[in-house]
């Protein structure tokens, strides 16, 4: 049972008058008391959570998990950090290792990403993952959201960290509405900013607490308001739980030109010497389609061409490469290092 503080209700504070948004920073410390403290207790004990993952361990969790849920890159990111703990492992290797290791994550332009960011960070940085937001934004494929992720679970800087869950959270607790939005805007990192702690360690765990509560709990069909513990003040509750202004979209999968191209990847993937043309575009029922999502791969550089008519992964292109003998070991990085070394700082989530 989590004890309860008696606080004006948001509501209260919003029928005085009083601004609620941005959060008023002496309701920003009962809140984050109360979601840190159900954290303490029921945070999931995640991989990318425990004491001694990197800078890079967290970078790569953050863009496995941008769109796949936990249970499918668990499995994945444990083999990803066992085979290139370190971004120049993965750097020294073919693009195509990493499109084969990433499987059926789905969306798979991340895996390219990643490859063409450990890359970045092997030459620019040294082989060391930034810590400041400023030049993590510099690296491929990270963006707004995952640089200040990484910012704040590698470093323990003091960034709001707003995902779509933590704007669907502070949506109904402070604001009365039923989802956050469709896309992050700068209100929002103003408002999750203003929630935060001032001590940055105590900011970075209140972060992963509130993505925490908004993963498990405030989820976005049938939140599990009972055991939320914000209940007692949530002015969504209060407010009668009003409809979203829009529906929910699903978004279908089924029969779209990203199957396709997924259907079409895994060929290549699973056939390390290339596949021919023909086959690929006979692998999915309807032959234009097949040959868009073909030209997509293409273009996206997820597929090349291989030999006379055949096409696979790249990184093994005309006559085919070993993978480069892997880089002697190293000292692996603790998390809050920034120079191969270091003393960690202590776990923030
Ligand atoms: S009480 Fe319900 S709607 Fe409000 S923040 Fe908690 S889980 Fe979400």
């Amino acid at each position: 049972m989590i004890p309860l503080m008696s606080t004006p209700s948001l509501v209260d504070r919003a029928r005085t008058g009083r601004p609620v948004d941005p959060p008023d920073p002496a309701d920003a410390a009962w809140l984050v008391e109360r979601v840190v403290g159900w954290y303490d207790t029921a945070a999931r004990d995640l991989p990318w959570r425990r004491p001694g993952t990197t800078a890079w361990g967290v970078l790569v969790s953050e863009v496995m998990l941008q769109q796949t849920p936990v249970a499918r890159v668990t499995p994945v990111y444990e083999e990803w950090l066992r085979r290139w703990p370190e971004p120049g492992h993965l750097a020294r290797e073919p693009a195509g290792e990493a499109i084969r290791a990433w499987g059926r994550l789905g969306y798979p332009r991340r895996a390219l990403r990643l490859h063409e960011c450990a890359t970045v960070i092997e030459q620019r940085y040294g082989g060391v993952v930034p810590r400041d937001v400023a030049d993590l934004l510099t690296l491929p494929g990270i963006g707004a959201y995952t640089a200040r992720a990484v910012a704040a679970f590698a470093y323990g800087a003091r960034e709001p960290v707003v995902d779509t869950n933590v704007r669907r959270l502070v949506a109904r607790a402070w604001r009365g509405r039923a989802d956050g939005g469709a896309a992050t805007t700068a209100a929002d990192l103003t408002r999750v900013a203003a929630l935060l702690p001032t001590e940055p360690t105590r900011a970075a765990r209140a972060s992963a607490a509130l993505m925490e509560l908004g993963a498990l709990v405030c989820i976005a069909r049938q939140p599990a308001c009972p055991r939320c513990p914000l209940a007692q003040d949530c002015a969504w509750l209060r407010a009668g739980r009003p409809e979203a202004a829009e529906p929910r979209v699903g978004q279908r999968y089924a029969g779209t030109d990203r199957q396709a191209r997924g259907v079409l990847l895994a060929l290549c993937r699973d056939n390390p010497d290339g596949v021919a043309a023909r086959r690929l575009v006979s692998a999915w029922p309807d032959p234009v389609q097949a040959r868009r999502a073909l030209t997509g791969l293409l273009n996206d550089g997820l597929v090349v061409r291989v030999g006379r008519g055949r096409y696979g992964l790249p990184g093994f292109e005309g006559e085919r490469t070993t993978s480069p003998p892997a880089p002697a070991p190293r000292a692996v990085a603790s998390r809050g290092d920034t120079t191969r070394g270091a003393r960690p700082l202590p776990s923030v989530r």
